[in-house]
């Protein structure tokens, strides 16, 4: 069985500051780590691997600097990783993320499985994984919490869903694209051997030419058909505090008094 997990590189602080010009991030100063929900995807593909035998690839689209990430996932197990960066890639939206992934996974057939986060947690949109199986025309299986069966010879995989009001058991033919959540497993740490083995490890770097069949005018900014047009922080309410002395009777008469004032009550 060959698994292929989806890792972005994503900021590893939520203090992200982006030009207000360009409206692009400033890495500059900034670490990166495996988006956590692309850890579920690791350990759920390794498990499933131990479990049925075959091989796990980490596949992630990003800068050259995001082979770490990478290396990390080697470390934690992966039989192989990818990188794809380049010029090209550049400005992708959701689409020609998904359609970049696609192609590589495409290159990386025979697989029987494909497997993503919930959402990244910087960009959030949670549309990279459906934008893969919709352009490999995969079924899709979305908020994964736990994957009740698979049997790769009969081509089956069987999940829950996770809904706001229960639970969804779902079953689907293989090849399938498969989007979990955080409850599904706890992630390993790798391994002294793993991080000895990941520094070790080639990853290869592929351009936008080495995808066969891939449509340049579909990659990057020239394939994306959303732009963000401007991306800011909203600015601080400002308030004040006003404390009210006295034991509870008198504070809470005053607050009263004071809320009657303001007409709030
Ligand atoms: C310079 C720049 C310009 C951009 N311009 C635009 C724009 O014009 N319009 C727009 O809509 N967006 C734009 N983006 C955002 C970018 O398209 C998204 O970050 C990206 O498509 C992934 O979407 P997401 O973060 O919402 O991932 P989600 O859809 O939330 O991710 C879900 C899952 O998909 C997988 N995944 C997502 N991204 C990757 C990846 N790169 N590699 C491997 N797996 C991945 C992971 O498993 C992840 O858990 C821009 C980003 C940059 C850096």
């Amino acid at each position: 069985m060959h698994v292929v997990v989806c890792i972005k590189s994503v900021p590893e602080t939520t203090e992200v500051q982006f030009d207000p010009i360009t409206g692009t991030m400033l890495r500059e100063g900034i670490g990166a780590e495996i988006n956590p929900f692309d850890m579920y995807a690791l350990e759920e593909g390794l498990r499933l691997v131990a479990t049925h035998g075959g091989t796990v690839t980490a596949l992630c689209m990003g800068p050259p600097q995001a082979q770490r990430e990478l290396r990390e996932a080697l470390a934690m197990g992966c039989h192989q990783a990818v990188l794809l960066s380049g010029r090209g890639f550049a400005g992708s939206d959701t689409w020609a993320t998904a359609y970049a992934l696609s192609r590589a996974i495409d290159a990386l057939q025979p697989v029987d499985l494909v497997l993503c986060g919930k959402q990244a947690i910087d960009g959030d949109t949670g549309q990279v994984g459906p934008g893969i199986a919709n352009q490999l025309g995969l079924p899709q299986l979305t908020y994964v919490w736990r994957i009740r069966e698979l049997e790769p010879a009969a081509g089956r995989i069987v999940v829950e869903r996770l809904l706001e009001e229960g639970t969804e058991v779902v079953s689907a033919g293989l090849p399938a694209v498969v989007t979990v959540l955080k409850g599904i497993n706890t992630p390993r740490y790798p391994t002294r051997r793993g991080l000895r083995r990941a520094r070790a490890t080639e990853i290869p770097v592929w351009a936008p030419e080495d995808l066969p069949g891939a449509d340049p005018a579909l990659l990057g900014l020239d394939g994306s058909p959303t732009q963000v047009v401007r991306v800011f922080t909203p600015p601080r309410r400002s308030g004040q505090a006003q404390l009210f002395e006295g034991d509870t009777e008198e504070s809470v008469a005053a607050l009263v008094e004071q809320l009657l004032a303001d007409k709030v009550v």
